[in-house]
């Protein structure tokens, strides 16, 4: 729909803004046409690396395609894009049509874009400033052909840069961020400061989900608190926002990751898969209100 037929009174880009360049107006509506094809728009954020937030965000985005709905999956992480190991995206080309550049599709129902698709080598270091860094999320936000989808997850880089500021600054209507941490990550004060940029830049936070929370015995099932668990909860209640789950570490989720294959694809009847699967809940029901 073009924004001018558009009855939607309330939409911030309906008009130009008294200090706005011309070009600036036009560049920003063209992105809102794109974005107001998107029901939901989720940030997943941490407050440092390696707790797995790449993890439960590709692990969501996949759960709720086998829930039927239609979900791209936004890696801007540009100093260390996962996503495309994790799906085993290695050496894909990427195709454009007359209506932008064509996401890749894993399955019926997920598409996906990350940064690492337009590097030459994999292994490129990749050195920009904050200006280029929004950039390049504007281009993966405007001239992307992502289409008619329920969700749209971005991962983005730990911490509170340049990346999740810029997604938060260009996706006018974005619902919120979800915070992924560990327990130990709990006790320090990385995720408490996520959390505060968040209401700094006024990013509602869907909930905390509690990653890497104890051990998963391969063999019996049974998990083992080998750091203290239930920090995750307890930070959400202190910080007095929503608690989504906990993901024990389970060595099916590394050995997934590296074959790339989605974890609640390749083990999607254990129970790790259904703890993933109780996260998205809040994020369906996000749906299901809007419906009702
Ligand atoms: P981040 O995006 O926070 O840097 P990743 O999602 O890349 O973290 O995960 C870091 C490593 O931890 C990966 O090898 C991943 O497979 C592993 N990992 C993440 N979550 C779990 C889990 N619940 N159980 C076991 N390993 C996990």
């Amino acid at each position: 729909m073009d924004c001018k037929s558009c009855n939607k009174e309330d939409c911030p880009s309906k008009n130009q803004r008294p200090d706005e360049r011309l070009e600036d107006f036009l560049e920003r509506q063209e992105l809102a046409k794109r974005m107001c094809k998107i029901k939901h728009k989720i940030l997943v954020m941490s407050g440092k690396g390696g707790v797995g937030k790449s993890t439960v965000a590709v692990n969501m985005a996949v759960a709720l395609s086998r829930e039927g709905y239609n979900v791209g999956l936004l890696d801007v992480d540009i100093h260390g894009p996962s996503i495309p190991t994790m799906l085993n995206l290695k050496d894909v080309k990427m195709m454009q049509s007359d209506a932008g550049v064509l996401p890749v599709k894993v399955g019926p129902h997920l598409k996906v874009i990350s940064i690492a698709f337009f590097l030459e080598h994999p292994e490129q270091a990749v050195i920009w400033r904050g200006p280029m860094k929004m950039g390049v999320i504007k281009q993966f936000l405007k001239d992307v052909d992502w289409g008619d989808l329920d969700y749209l997850i971005i991962d983005s880089p730990p911490g509170t840069g340049d990346e999740p500021l810029s997604v938060v600054q260009l996706i006018e209507d974005i619902d919120g961020g979800v915070m992924v941490t560990t327990p130990q990550e709990v006790a320090a004060s990385d995720v408490r400061r996520s959390v505060t940029f968040c209401e700094k830049i006024n990013l509602p936070v869907l909930g905390v989900v509690e990653n890497m929370s104890g051990f998963r015995c391969p063999d019996c099932g049974k998990v083992t608190d080998i750091f203290s668990s239930g920090g995750g909860r307890k930070l959400a209640e202190d910080m007095k926002v929503p608690f989504l789950g906990k993901v024990p570490i389970d060595p099916a989720v590394v050995q997934a990751g590296d074959e790339g294959t989605p974890f609640v694809n390749a083990y999607g009847g254990t129970d790790t898969a259904r703890e993933f699967n109780e996260i998205i809940q809040p994020i369906i029901d996000l749906e299901t209100e809007k419906r009702t």
